[in-house]
């Protein structure tokens, strides 16, 4: 017992939600993920006895207090075709459930490269359905009033096709803030976002962190992926301008990462880490990760203007 504490101290108890997109689409490198890799994970995972389970079944653990350890969740959004002939036939071999993130509009009007109701219907019976919205819009780009709209368009949809509504959501390009969080979170009990990290029975059901599996990189790796407990996480921005990251951690030094600017290794001080980086935002979309180790904190930041 004290060699696995040695050897195993910072992910014993974290699960991972994984997301994944296309299935053998070369076109698209930057989302798609191969089947033979996929098997090859999947095969790795239960040779080392992870349990792989649907989206709702972690979080009742989470919400009955259970513990989360070697717990593993896939999740698929957009419905693309490509999963539907070749991601969903490795679940059905090994017998895995999953958590397919349904695009709603794609499937009302017939978009080429998305899955069908009937196709989506099909799937649901081997895992379980969530709602992507039904435009895939930014949603932070709209007012109040389009987000419930177009929330409602996907629930409209779910009634129509499926005769029922699932509790999860994932956000289209895992884009939100406070007010998109706040307006989701009235229709849907579960979501997720797609910030690098990993969860365990303490983090928020409507808040949940997603892994991306994409390229070849080894789901070892991706295991390992662990909680950064991070206290008074405060970061201040002067309109696009990132002033400072601060907060409080039980570490020496953790590392912090910015879109465009890069990793940047900051001492803290009597448990306190500050960093004032006064770095402009160059993307729309912005990550800052806060590591230490295998231990990842991580927010998502969007330019406004
Ligand atoms: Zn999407």
């Amino acid at each position: 017992m004290k060699k696995l504490l040695i050897f195993f101290p910072f992910f014993l108890f974290a699960a991972h939600i994984f997301v994944l997109h296309r299935v053998d689409d070369f076109r698209y490198p930057s989302t798609d993920t191969t089947s033979k890799l996929l098997e090859k994970d999947i095969k790795y995972l239960l040779k080392h006895h992870y349990k792989i389970v649907k989206l709702s079944t972690l979080v009742r653990r989470m919400e009955n207090n259970k513990s989360v350890k070697k717990y593993i969740v896939f999740t698929i959004d957009d419905t693309f075709k490509s999963f539907y002939k070749n991601g969903l036939p490795i679940f059905i071999k090994y017998h895995i459930p999953f958590t397919l993130f349904v695009y709603a509009k794609a499937a009302d009007e017939h978009y080429g490269d998305y899955m069908t109701w009937k196709q989506i219907k099909i799937a649901s019976k081997y895992g379980e359905l969530g709602v992507h919205s039904w435009a895939h819009p930014h949603l932070p780009m709209l007012n109040n009033k389009e987000i419930i709209k177009d929330t409602q368009k996907a629930i409209n949809s779910f009634k129509k096709h499926l005769g029922y509504v699932p509790d999860m959501y994932a956000y289209p390009y895992g884009e939100y803030n406070k007010r998109v969080k706040n307006i989701i979170n009235r229709y849907f009990k579960i979501i997720c976002n797609q910030n690098i990290g990993a969860v365990n029975k303490y983090s928020p059901i409507n808040d949940l962190d997603r892994i991306a599996i994409t390229g070849n990189v080894n789901i070892a790796k991706r295991l390992k992926i662990g909680i950064l407990n991070v206290n008074n996480l405060t970061i201040k921005r002067n309109k696009n301008i990132i002033t400072q990251i601060s907060g409080k951690v039980k570490y020496p030094y953790v590392f912090i990462y910015i879109t465009k600017l890069g990793w940047k290794k900051i001492k803290t001080k009597n448990g306190y880490f500050n960093y004032n980086p006064n770095f402009r935002l160059q993307k729309y979309r912005n990550r800052v990760i806060i590591r230490y180790n295998n231990k990842f904190k991580t927010k998502l930041i969007l330019k406004e203007g």
